[in-house]
């Protein structure tokens, strides 16, 4: 009986569609991003859910959601008691969305609406679980940006065994077997491009030439993007715990070479006070490079200690949420 029902239920109701958008400081991008999906939902089958995610935003961000909702049925929001984070602020929208298929959209109008169709496509004709898009150029970076970041993509995939994709947004639609796999995944540092590759299952990839921000500006500093690469690194590769351990060894063995070198010249030549200006030297290179591995160890380690005190990933003010 029960499942008639929900078999009555699908042929009436249409599917939904969630879209999780994280926002920072976002007041003047959001009215253009709500007019374009709202446009665009009526040329879809399915039915949408916006899931705002006010990310401890500084501006009116927040006033606007509030605004929206009251406007509009389909706007859900929630707000951060302060800036966790997109990472957060996506993982808080996943657990938030309803839908039978879920994605992520930037409030900037960066991730192109009008590919939510072909995506659509992709998943219900061509059986993919999720359809994702990576930009081919990188028009309108900073080129100083896209040269750091095409270094990264390339030492990350040497280093580590999930596939992180150059280019890859995380505008993605998903199945909701597939956003149930990520949720499942509570970690505290989240990465999400590699948390994608992680949970697996069929990914189509869609390209496009990037776009540029409608209004607003961007929120990734250098120094943030420094720090989410580092994060991208710690979470999906143990190499440079490797290469610590390595460099160890090899320095041992110079060192065991040295001394039979020393102590072979001091018995054939007897021991002249000299060289101290290069043992100075070497002192201070073997002290950088202990400095470094434990560096490296500190990083894994403080990862580990913010993991084990399993700490809320993201705390909400305020929120328009019926549950
Ligand atoms: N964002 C966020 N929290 C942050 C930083 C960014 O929720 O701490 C959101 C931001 O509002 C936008 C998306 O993440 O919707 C992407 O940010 P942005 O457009 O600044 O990044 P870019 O496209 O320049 O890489
Ligand atoms: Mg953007």
């Amino acid at each position: 009986m029960r499942s008639m029902k929900k078999e009555i239920n699908k042929i009436v109701k249409k599917e939904l569609i969630s879209l999780v958008v994280p926002c920072y400081n976002e007041e003047e991008a959001l009215p253009y991003y709500y007019e374009a999906m709202n446009k665009l939902s009526k040329e879809l089958e399915q039915e949408i859910e916006f899931v705002f995610v006010d990310d401890g935003s500084r501006d009116k961000t927040l006033d606007v959601l509030i605004n929206l909702a009251k406007k509009d049925k389909r706007v859900k929001y929630i707000s951060f008691s302060r800036n966790f984070g997109k990472e957060a602020a996506m993982y808080a929208g996943f657990e938030n969305a309803t839908g039978d298929y879920v994605t992520t959209m930037d409030a900037d109008l960066q991730d192109p609406p009008e590919l939510l169709k072909e995506m659509i496509k992709g998943i219900k004709e061509e059986g993919y679980d999720s359809v994702g898009v990576r930009r081919v150029t990188r028009k309108g970076e900073p080129p100083i940006r896209s040269f750091f970041a095409r270094c990264f993509y390339r030492l990350i995939n040497k280093m580590s065994s999930t596939e992180m994709v150059d280019g890859a947004r995380d505008y993605r639609l998903m199945t909701r077997q597939m956003v149930n796999a990520l949720l499942e995944l509570k970690e505290y540092n989240r990465y999400s491009k590699g948390l994608f590759s992680f949970v697996g299952f069929k990914t189509k990839w869609l390209e496009y030439e990037n776009v540029e921000r409608v209004a607003g500006e961007t929120k990734w500093s250098f120094w943030k993007l420094f720090k989410y690469a580092i994060e991208g690194i710690v979470a999906f590769s143990t190499v440079p715990l490797v290469i610590a351990s390595f460099l160890g060894v090899v320095l041992c063995f110079v060192a065991i070479l040295f001394v039979i070198i020393i102590i072979a010249r001091t018995l054939i030549w007897g021991d002249p006070v000299s060289g101290w200006p290069s043992l100075a030297c070497i002192i201070i290179f073997i002290g950088g490079l202990q400095l470094l591995c434990i560096g490296v160890i500190g990083e894994y380690l403080s990862k580990t200690y913010l993991e084990t005190k399993k700490r809320p990933i993201y705390i909400v003010r305020v929120d328009n949420l019926q549950k």
